[in-house]
């Protein structure tokens, strides 16, 4: 049987060595260099992920290291923040060494990716899989990407496709089918988002707000639009969809949940001003970014969305933990 200090040196002790990092995991706490960030500004956020909700119960724990990782490299790429360190709490129904040495290895293959060190956490053992990552990063002062600066006329924008997690997952629970050929495609969208952390970066010269798409467009965009004091529309028909969304998706009547209110994305919204359109758009082209114009910012409240000219009824807000 090994002990919780066992666990941690042989599968939380990842072989990382930024330069900020003074001390890392295994003292009573990390010490960190935030004089090598001169005129940069800390940026943090915590998401945890619980078997049984964040993810499905048999997804591989490659998978599960990835996603709790993605989801929280995407909090940073929302804000504009460039990722730094994070620290990891976790509980653990058993001490499966397998299973820990592929989560282990998955967690290193990915921060090595982002240049991401874990600094820290805690191990407990519990009932239900559960992680909990805090994670750092920095960004020029006055820089960062928020929620409440779109302003009227500004234009709505999303990366990449939407709906293909909530496709995958819907799959998973047996709600509908999807065709072979995609199916690795959307899952690999379900359990192996990738965080929008470049697109991020650039932003910060060009986008009025930004946000992840975690609980669905227009759960995320409501969010933009209440913190931002003003409404916006999407045209439906313009929302970016996916050849293996369109390919594999039979019930018609599920499109529009699934691309409105199917959370796990992990795409970037964001709005940007009528002034600097110009220029970003030329710097899609240049960057050959898929990021696409959905709709625009207005003055009325909440947010509506059209299709064929006519709104849509939005019946499903996005996932919320403490809905009955
Ligand atoms: P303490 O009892 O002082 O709180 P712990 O025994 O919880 O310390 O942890 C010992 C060291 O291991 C600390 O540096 C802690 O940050 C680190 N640690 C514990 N669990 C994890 C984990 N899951 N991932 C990374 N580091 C961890
Ligand atoms: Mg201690």
């Amino acid at each position: 049987m090994p002990s919780e200090f066992d666990i941690i040196r042989q599968y939380f002790t990842l072989k990382q060595n930024r330069s900020d990092v003074i001390l890392g995991v295994g003292d009573d706490a990390a010490i960190l260099d935030i004089s090598k960030h001169p005129q940069q500004q800390l940026v943090q956020s915590t998401d945890t992920l619980i078997a049984g909700v964040h993810f499905p119960e048999d997804t591989s724990a490659q998978d599960i290291a990835y996603k709790a990782l993605a989801v929280n490299l995407s909090d940073m790429a929302a804000m504009g923040a460039e990722p730094a360190w994070f620290t990891l709490a976790i509980t653990l129904p058993d001490d499966n060494p397998e299973w820990l040495k592929a989560f282990s290895e998955s967690l290193a293959a990915i921060s090595a990716k982002y240049n991401l060190q874990l600094i820290g956490g805690d191990t407990t053992r519990g009932a239900f899989l559960s992680l909990s990552i805090t994670i750092s990063g920095f960004v020029a002062e006055n820089k960062a990407l928020t929620r409440s600066k779109a302003k009227v006329g500004d234009s709505v924008y999303v990366s990449g496709t939407l709906g293909d997690a909530a496709l995958a997952l819907a799959a998973w629970r047996k709600e509908c089918l999807i065709a072979n050929e995609y199916s690795e495609y959307l899952y690999q969208r379900l359990n192996r988002p990738t965080p929008q952390v470049e697109l991020g970066l650039l932003l910060r010269d060009y986008a009025t707000s930004c946000i992840d798409v975690s609980d669905g467009l227009i759960a995320d965009l409501g969010h933009i639009t209440e913190q931002s004091a003003v409404g916006a529309s999407v045209v439906f028909e313009n929302i970016p969809l996916s050849e293996a969304f369109n390919s594999s998706l039979t019930d018609n009547a599920l499109k529009a949940p699934l691309v409105l209110a199917g959370g796990d994305d992990y795409e970037l919204c964001f709005t940007v001003s009528k002034s600097k359109q110009d220029k970003f758009n030329q710097l899609i082209k240049e960057k050959n970014l898929l990021v696409t114009c959905i709709g625009e910012i207005e003055s009325h409240t909440g947010v509506r969305c059209s299709l064929n000219n006519q709104d849509i009824d939005i019946l499903e807000p996005g996932y919320n933990h403490f809905e009955n």
